[in-house]
C-alpha cells in the first residue's frame, strides 16, 4: 500500500467513514498516518474504586445503568453511568458526548480516566476517557487520544489504527541523513507507543520532519523570489532628507534603520521581499510612506493594500496629507469608491503616483503603467505566484518590490521557519510620549459598580491634546462584543452580540451617543460610522474586531474587551493597540463572562505591554494556528508544537542547506517535494 492512496482502501474504512474523514482532510493514507494523537491517557496502575481521591484518577471495571438527557439551563447533553470494580461503584458523567451510550459491552471490563470532583451535591468521575482492557499495550499502558471528527471518535481513529497495522511496514523513509526507518518506526510508536520514552522519540522526529518541510519550503521560495526582476530604485538622500525636515517629529531610531533596510533593498535589480514588524502605534505607516515616496521620486508607481474600508481610508488620510504637498498624487480605492472607471484610467495612464486600497486592486481589472512597489498591510501575504501575476501586468515583465507590515509580532522561531522567506525590520521602539495602557480583568458583577463609574468619568474628561476632532465632549470608548447578533454564538454560552450591548449601554448612559459597527455593515455604513466616531460625534462604539487593525482615533482612551477569554492574546494586544494613541492615560478593561476565573492569558495582558512577549507566550500556549489563523486555512495548525524548539530548528535549518546543496535531491525526494507545495502556498493570497 502506498501514502498516495486513497483513504477508502484502507481496511475497515467504507464510503461513509471515508467520506466524514475527507471532510476533515484526511484523504490519503499519508493523512490518515499522519493524524497524530492530540494527547495520551496512561491507564497504567489504575487505582481500586474504594480507594479514590478528588483529583485525577484512573479505576477499571464495567459500567452500567447508562442514561442520557438534556441539561435544561445550557443546551448540552448530559450523559451518566456507574462504574463498578470489587470494591465499590463510582457515577461517571459525559457531557455532549451521547455517543457514550452505546460504546460500551456490559459483560466487559473497561479503563476510565478523569477528574474524580464533587459537582452538584455529590462526588463523580467527570468527563472521563476511557478504553477497552484488551486495547492497551500491557506494557505502557498508554493509549493514544485522537481529536474527534465528526462522528468518528477517538476509539474509532484507534480501531482503524489497529486494523492498518501491517502498513507501517510498508512506510518509505522521506528524508535524507537519518537512520534508515526512523520515520516508519516514529509513525508506530506514535500510534503503538509502549513507553513515555517511545512517544517522545516519535514526536521529536514528526517534529524535525515537520520543521524540515516548512523550512525547505521557505528556502525554496526565497531562490524563486531570486530569479524575479525588478525595478531598481535609486536612494535619493537629499529629497529624503528634504521631506523628514517636514515631519511635525523626528523618526525613531527603529524607523530609521528599517527605512534604511528597505532603501537598500529596492536598489537591487530583484524584488524586495520584506516584512516590517511593530507594535500598534510603533510608526509603520511613516516608514511605508518613506518607501512609497523614494519609488515615486523614481518615476514610479506605488500600492497600498489594506484588509479592510476602514482601513484604507485612514491611511489615504494620512498619507495624502504627508505626500499631496510634494505634489504626490495619491487616491483611494475601495468598493465605495465613485467614478472608479474614471480613476482605472489614471492609474493606467501612470497619473495616479500612489494608490491605496482593499484587495480588489489587484485582483481586478486594474492595470498599472509603472508598479514599482507593493506594500500590504496587515495579514496578508504574497506569494511567488502572486507576484509573477503582477509581473505580467507589467509591460516590462518585471514584478514589483514588496514590503509587507503587521502589528502581530512574530516570534523568532516562526521567523526562522514559516516566514523564512522573508527578511525582516523590527520597529521596537516606541515614538516618544507613547502612554501606556493601564489594563485590568474585571468580571461581569464587577462591570456594573466599577466600569459604568469609570466609563462616565472619562466621557466627561476634556478631549485628548491630539484628538483632531472638534465635536467631541469628552473622550470616547471602544466596546468590544464577540457577535453582531443574539443567538450566535456557542450554545449554552453567554455572549452579549454588538446590538444588544449598544441598547443595554443606551439604558445606562442615556445622555451619550452610543451606536454600532460589524463587519456584516455595507461599507459605505462602516466607513460613515467610523467617520463620526474620529469625528467626536459617537462617545460609545460598540464593535466587533472589525476594529482591530491599524484605526486610529487618538480621543479614545478607554476600551472594554467583553468574553475576553475567547479571544487570542495576539488579537486582544492589537485590539488593546486601538487606545492610547492620544496625550492622556488610557484604559483597557477585559470583562470575563460570568464568574470564570481569570485565564493566564489575560493575567499576562495585564502584566505585559510588550508585544513580542505575549506573542511568543500566546506561541507556547496555542499553537501557530490560532495566532495565524487569519493567514491560513488551517495549512499552520502544525501536527507537532515544534515551533518553539529551537535547537531543533538549528538542526533542520543545516540539514536544509545541505540537502539544497545537492540539486539532484530535488528529483530524489518526490514525497518530501510534493508535500511542501502546501507549506509553500501559506504564502500566497487567497
Ligand atoms: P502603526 O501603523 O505602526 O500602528 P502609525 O504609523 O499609525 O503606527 O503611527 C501611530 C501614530 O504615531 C501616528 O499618529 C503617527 O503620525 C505617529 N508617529 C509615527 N512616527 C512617529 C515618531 N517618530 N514620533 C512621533 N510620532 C510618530
Ligand atoms: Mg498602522
Amino acid at each position: 500500500m502506498i501514502l498516495t492512496e486513497d483513504v477508502e482502501n484502507l481496511k475497515r474504512v467504507g464510503p461513509k467513514t471515508a467520506e466524514v474523514l475527507k471532510k476533515h482532510g484526511i484523504r490519503t493514507v499519508r493523512d490518515f498516518l499522519y493524524n497524530l494523537p492530540r494527547d495520551y491517557e496512561n491507564y497504567a496502575a489504575p487505582t481500586s474504586i474504594a480507594e479514590i481521591r478528588p483529583g485525577k484518577v484512573v479505576i477499571k471495571g464495567k459500567i452500567d445503568s447508562l442514561t442520557s438527557r438534556r441539561a435544561r439551563r445550557r443546551n448540552l447533553s448530559v450523559t451518566e453511568g456507574i462504574v463498578r470494580d470489587e470494591t465499590g461503584a463510582v457515577k461517571v458523567v459525559w457531557f455532549n458526548q451521547s455517543y457514550r451510550l452505546k460504546q460500551f459491552a456490559p459483560e466487559k471490563d473497561y479503563y476510565f480516566a478523569g477528574d474524580y470532583e464533587f459537582k452538584n451535591g455529590r462526588y463523580s468521575l467527570i468527563s472521563p476517557s476511557s478504553a477497552e482492557i484488551s486495547d492497551i499495550d500491557p506494557n505502557g499502558g498508554l493509549s493514544p487520544i485522537y481529536v474527534a471528527h465528526g462522528a468518528l471518535k477517538s476509539n474509532d481513529f484507534r480501531r482503524l489504527m489497529r486494523a492498518s497495522k501491517p502498513i507501517f511496514n510498508d512506510i518509505p523513509d522521506m528524508l535524507p541523513s537519518v537512520k534508515p526507518e526512523t520515520r516508519k518506526r516514529a509513525l508506530f510508536y506514535a500510534h503503538f507507543p509502549n513507553s513515555e520514552k517511545s512517544i517522545k522519540n516519535a514526536r521529536d522526529y514528526l517534529a524535525y520532519e515537520e520543521l524540515f518541510e516548512l523550512i525547505l519550503a521557505a528556502k525554496l521560495n526565497r531562490q524563486e523570489n531570486e530569479k524575479l526582476k525588478a525595478v531598481s530604485i535609486p536612494f535619493d538622500a537629499e529629497k529624503i532628507r528634504d521631506f523628514l525636515k517636514l515631519l511635525p517629529f523626528q523618526l525613531t531610531g527603529a524607523q530609521k534603520k528599517a527605512a534604511w533596510e528597505i532603501f537598500q533593498d529596492m536598489e537591487k535589480p530583484t524584488p524586495m521581499n520584506r516584512l516590517l514588524q511593530g507594535d500598534v502605534g510603533s510608526g509603520k505607516t511613516m516608514v511605508a510612506a518613506l518607501a512609497a515616496y523614494e519609488a515615486i521620486l523614481a518615476g514610479q508607481q506605488v500600492a497600498i493594500l489594506a484588509p479592510t474600508a476602514i482601513l484604507a481610508t485612514q491611511h489615504f488620510a494620512s498619507l495624502s496629507q504627508l505626500l499631496s504637498p510634494l505634489g504626490i498624487e495619491v487616491a483611494l480605492l475601495t468598493g465605495a469608491t465613485k467614478k472608479k472607471p474614471e480613476l482605472k484610467t489614471e492609474i493606467k495612464s501612470g497619473k495616479i503616483n500612489l494608490v491605496i486600497g482593499t484587495h480588489a486592486l489587484l485582483t481586478d481589472d486594474t492595470e498599472f503603467k509603472d508598479l514599482a512597489l507593493v506594500i500590504i498591510d496587515e495579514q496578508h501575504r504574497f506569494g511567488v505566484e502572486q507576484r509573477q501575476k503582477l509581473a505580467l501586468k507589467s509591460p516590462k515583465g518585471l514584478a514589483p518590490h514588496l514590503l509587507t507590515m503587521t502589528a502581530t509580532p512574530i516570534p523568532r522561531s516562526l521567523q526562522l521557519t514559516v516566514f523564512g522567506d522573508l527578511d525582516v525590520s523590527i520597529l521596537n521602539e516606541m515614538p516618544k510620549g507613547r502612554q501606556s495602557i493601564v489594563t485590568s480583568i474585571l468580571t461581569e458583577v464587577e462591570m456594573r459598580e466599577k466600569l459604568y463609574q469609570k466609563m462616565r468619568l472619562v466621557m466627561n474628561l476634556k478631549p485628548d491634546e491630539k484628538a483632531q476632532n472638534q465635536n467631541a465632549h469628552g473622550q470616547q470608548i471602544y466596546w468590544i462584543c464577540k457577535a453582531i447578533e443574539d443567538g450566535n454564538g456557542n450554545p449554552g454560552s453567554e455572549i452579549t452580540s454588538v446590538k444588544s450591548r449598544a441598547r443595554r449601554l443606551a439604558e445606562v448612559f442615556p445622555d451619550k451617543k452610543i451606536e454600532f459597527l460589524h463587519g456584516k455593515m455595507k461599507p459605505a455604513e462602516k466607513d460613515a460610522v467610523m467617520e463620526r466616531f474620529a469625528n467626536g460625534e459617537i462617545d460609545i462604539l460598540v464593535s466587533t474586531t472589525v476594529v482591530e487593525v491599524g484605526v486610529d482615533v487618538p480621543n479614545a482612551t478607554l476600551m472594554v474587551i467583553e468574553n475576553a477569554e475567547s479571544y487570542g492574546l495576539a488579537q486582544l494586544h492589537q485590539l488593546r493597540g486601538r487606545v492610547g494613541r492620544g496625550s492622556s492615560t488610557a484604559y483597557c478593561y477585559l470583562l470575563t463572562s460570568g464568574d470564570l476565573a481569570p485565564t493566564r492569558r489575560l493575567k499576562e495582558l495585564e502584566k505585559s505591554s510588550d508585544g513580542f512577549y505575549l506573542a511568543e507566550v500566546d506561541l507556547k500556549m496555542r499553537g501557530p494556528g490560532e495566532i495565524y489563523g487569519a493567514l491560513q486555512h488551517g495549512a499552520l495548525d502544525l501536527r507537532i508544537a515544534s515551533l518553539s524548539d529551537t535547537k531543533l530548528i538549528a538542526k533542520a535549518q543545516q540539514d536544509v542547506k545541505i540537502f539544497l546543496q545537492n540539486p539532484e535531491n530535488m528529483l530524489k525526494y518526490k514525497e518530501l517535494m510534493a508535500g511542501i507545495s502546501k507549506y509553500q502556498q501559506i504564502t500566497t493570497l487567497n
